[in-house]
């Protein structure tokens, strides 16, 4: 709640809520966010838990689906248009393999989501604030293209590492 307060003081538009140690949050709790997000006109997305692999174990992968379902059925009730997670990682399978069972689980994941009436996206996650990275080419690149969407930004400055891109971004709109 003090957050999207926060992020409309600032004059950011969309808000990522951090659930990389666990969702944690009431239902009761996701509902007041929903109407905190239309009074404020706020977007929303979540980041559903870091213990995620969806390549890993039989076991592994069982308990990673059943935390991206909890994040994205609380990330719908909180009104979120989507959520990110990081897939998982290789292990000592071939890249290929591993996608093959990631995509898999993610028909599984939209399928899940869609029949507990969860209305969002699942998307994977791409850094975007590296210190070596040119992202001020890359928001060219999207103005160029007509991109729409949102670019959430996930470093431990975080307000001022999000408002950087979107002044850069407002004077070459
Ligand atoms: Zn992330």
């Amino acid at each position: 709640m003090h957050g999207i307060r926060r992020v409309r003081e600032l004059g950011l538009e969309c808000l990522e809520m951090s659930w990389g140690n666990g969702v944690r949050m009431s239902g009761a709790t996701a509902d007041r966010i929903h109407e905190a997000r239309l009074e404020d006109g706020l977007e929303l997305a979540a980041h559903a838990p870091y213990y995620v692999n969806l390549c890993g174990a039989e076991d592994v992968v069982e308990r990673s689906m059943a935390r991206l379902i909890e994040a994205g059925v609380q990330g719908g009730r909180c009104g979120a248009a989507s959520f990110c997670f990081h897939p998982g990682w290789y292990g000592g399978q071939t890249p290929s393999a591993a996608r093959k069972r990631v995509a898999a689980r993610l028909r599984q994941l939209t399928r899940a989501l869609r029949d507990r009436g969860a209305s969002l996206d699942a998307r994977r996650h791409v850094p975007l604030l590296k210190s070596e990275f040119r992202w001020r080419d890359l928001l060219r690149a999207l103005h160029e293209v007509h991109a729409s969407g949102w670019v959430i930004c996930e470093t431990p400055a975080m307000e001022e590492d999000a408002l950087r891109p979107q002044r850069f971004y407002r004077r070459i709109a």
